[in-house]
């Protein structure tokens, strides 16, 4: 039998990190295996599994090592950790991650909240973070995540030529990849496509993914205007799960079912089988009980006559 196709659009899922990082609860290494288990079943490809931080400051994340190893038995799957400073990238590496994802705030004000750090010692961070990967795992793809790229709700407006200046020296710092994050949920699809351009033309094919929240009900149209000027990686989570805990009212990432929903109803491959990915809801809802799980897909159905792929021949 031949391969299947290469995917258009890498969907990458955030929930088991940047989801359950912003609920209050903890959900279990056994039902974060099962959830991950369930989440690569249905065809992701890509998944920020765990955060390196100290145990004190994120309890829910104490567990990352482990969560990471059973991860790597997934095949094909990349498995992502973010890191905010050396030390965790330090233990991210040691575990055996294949990805690395830093978040870098374009906002001074978030930078100082969300890493303690101002945004040139978090450059300086990332050249040494990428020293460290160079000499233990040169194979360790890094990637830096413009946190707050769109406002920020400390600061408010982040000007846009800080932004790109932020993108600029990440990857001047050694980066494989730099995208933008809407944390705050402030983005509108005319500044993603403005924005996301004036990326690609500063740092051409090293432009990574979109992140955007749905905290105003944007976070699709946001994706869609992201595709359109060539983004090709986006970031979402199951049920739309978290938000950043340093962004106060933000919360609710890209929901994945709908995003997988929207793009293969244009035709486009995700790689992801739809009926699959809302069966691993079970997974999500049972290791977390009582936290509300999103979704307008899931709760309407595939519409009458859809047929995945069937777009795509
Ligand atoms: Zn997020």
């Amino acid at each position: 039998m031949a391969p299947p196709p290469a995917p258009d659009v890498l969907i990458s899922e955030v929930g088991p990190r940047d989801g359950l990082q912003s609920v209050k609860a903890t959900m279990s290494t056994a039902h974060k295996r099962a959830w991950i288990s369930a989440l690569h079943a249905a065809g992701l490809r890509e998944i920020e599994v765990a955060s390196f931080v100290p145990a004190k400051l994120l309890p829910q994340m104490a567990d990352a090592a482990e969560v990471v190893r059973h991860a790597l038995t997934l095949p094909g799957l990349t498995v992502m950790a973010l890191v905010p400073n050396l030390r965790g990238a330090e233990a991210a590496l040691a575990a055996g991650v294949h990805k690395l994802t830093i978040p870098v705030s374009a906002s001074a004000a978030h930078s100082l909240a969300n890493v303690r750090k101002t945004r040139e010692e978090m450059i300086a961070e990332v050249r040494s973070i990428v020293a460290l990967r160079n000499e233990r795992a040169p194979q360790v793809h890094i990637e830096a995540g413009i946190s707050t790229a769109f406002g920020c709700t400390i600061q408010g407006p982040v000007p846009e030529d800080e932004v790109v200046w932020m993108a600029e020296q990440v990857v001047a710092a050694g980066v494989d990849e730099s995208g933008l994050s809407d944390t705050t949920g402030m983005a509108n699809p005319a500044q993603v496509r403005r924005l996301f351009k004036r990326l690609f033309a500063a740092i051409g094919s090293k432009t990574g993914a979109a992140h955007m929240h749905n905290t105003r009900g944007l976070g699709l149209a946001n994706c869609l205007a992201a595709w359109d000027v060539g983004v090709r990686t986006f970031d979402s989570s199951q049920g739309g799960l978290g938000g950043c805990p340093y962004a106060p009212g933000a919360s609710g990432n890209v929901v994945t079912e709908d995003l997988v929903f929207m793009f293969e109803a244009m035709g486009l491959r995700t790689g992801v089988d739809i009926g699959k990915l809302i069966e691993a809801r079970a997974a999500l809802k049972v290791g977390l009980p009582g936290e509300p799980v999103y979704g307008m897909t899931p709760e309407a159905g595939l519409p009458v006559g859809f047929s995945q792929g069937a777009a795509h021949v």
